[in-house]
């Protein structure tokens, strides 16, 4: 059923899991069945036991490998627990070489567990190519990229760290969540793991938690599946079908709300209270050409600073649109505020050192339609007290 020739947009719909082969059922059949019978005891099925394989969650397994190029495709319960499961990959004396505003959750596991486990990691500067080659030590087993980055959206050359890294021998992740595969294939770009939180665009409806990992070296691959059974955090067949619904609209949905993306952070760019606009589609944006070269859009991700707190909370407590929560990549507009919610984690003199200061917010540009959004950001910073640009705190 499938073909590669064709266009991303169809291949959404158009995968292995179009049609079910036993019914011809149009939608993938949820497989409720933690054990298989064996038919023969010479020759087992290919399905013993849910944790190590299930229909289901093969299915969305297969899919995210072909959309993104891929040969193996693994769910995991979570975005973390693929994070997490990758980082298996990693031994005692491993060193990883990580972008600095990494997402807080990965920061957390890097910082407070693999240090327990002897694996020494080193923050750097991403998008600068040369204060990572400097970082580079004989033990550096992994460089791990986030492009764009959380909640900054600085866009890392992944072919630069692509070359660094196989002329230094070692692998590269990638953590793809705010692009997908629509907009960015980082495994075209020579990455060796490519890894999701399914949570957000790739379902898009703010109602499932999920996680996805994709390779392109087969080796590799049967390595990640055996640390996948073998640690044991796999996506739940509800949930996995959750995401492979998700994924037919991805889409519509990310045109959509990138447009909008777009237009709200031109508005917001020129309005006086708003102190600097972070969004990879504006030309200003110090990494607009190399997003442009490795990506097919800045994605509907934006990030804006305020004077400061105060300004803050105006704005969130008069704001009608969007909800003001974590996460992001859903069908309603998110807006959140890194330092309280997603970075949370980051002990504060690590937020200031890299950029998160108290005035910037996060928005996720959802499905309303953009003049409404529009307008309800513009009521809303009338709200704000005037501040001279020059007098907020830079
Ligand atoms: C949300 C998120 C994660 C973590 O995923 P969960 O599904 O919440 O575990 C990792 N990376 C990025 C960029 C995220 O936005």
């Amino acid at each position: 059923m499938s073909n590669h020739d064709w266009s991303f947009q169809t291949k959404l719909l158009h995968n292995e899991a179009k049609v079910d082969t036993g019914t011809g059922a149009v939608s993938v059949p949820i497989h409720h069945s933690s054990t298989f019978h064996q038919f023969n005891v010479d020759e087992f099925g290919k399905y013993d036991y849910a944790r190590s394989g299930n229909p289901t969650r093969e299915a969305l397994e297969q899919a995210i490998a072909e959309l993104e190029g891929g040969t193996r495709g693994l769910a995991f319960s979570s975005g973390m627990a693929a994070i997490s499961t990758a980082f298996l990959l990693l031994s005692q004396g491993d060193h990883v070489l990580v972008t600095e505003d990494v997402y807080g959750g990965t920061f957390r596991i890097i910082t407070d567990v693999l240090t327990r486990f002897g694996i020494e990691h080193t923050f750097v500067d991403m998008t600068d190519l040369h204060q990572v080659a400097s970082e580079i030590r004989p033990n550096t087993k992994v460089i791990y990229m986030e492009t764009p980055s959380n909640p900054l959206l600085k866009v890392t050359d992944i072919r630069g760290i692509v070359n660094l890294a196989k002329a230094n021998n070692c692998l590269t992740f990638l953590d793809n969540t705010f692009l997908t595969p629509e907009l960015q294939r980082p495994l075209e770009h020579g990455v060796d793991v490519v890894l999701h939180s399914a949570t957000k665009f790739l379902s898009g409806h703010s109602d499932v938690l999920a996680g996805l990992a994709v390779v392109k070296d087969e080796e590799l691959g049967n390595r990640l599946y055996k640390l996948q059974n073998a640690f044991g955090a796999v996506l739940g067949v509800q949930d996995a079908w959750l995401v492979l619904r998700g994924l037919k609209t991805l889409h519509v949905r990310l045109k959509q709300s990138q447009e909008s993306a777009l237009k709200l952070a031109h508005f917001l760019s020129e309005h006086p209270k708003v102190d600097e606009v972070y969004y990879p589609g504006l030309s200003f944006h110090p990494g607009y050409d190399t997003q442009r070269y490795q990506a097919d859009g800045p994605g509907a991700v934006l990030s804006f600073k305020l004077a400061n707190y105060d300004a803050v909370k105006t704005l969130v407590e008069n704001v009608k649109l969007p909800v003001f929560a974590v996460s992001l990549g859903a069908v309603e507009s998110i807006l959140s505020y890194p330092a309280k919610m997603s970075h949370a984690a980051m002990p504060p003199e690590e937020r200031e050192k890299r950029g998160i200061s108290d005035g910037l917010l996060r928005l996720s540009v959802g499905l309303e339609n953009v003049d409404d959004l529009i307008k309800d950001f513009d009521e809303a910073l009338e709200k704000l007290p005037h501040v001279k640009k020059e007098e907020s705190v830079r």
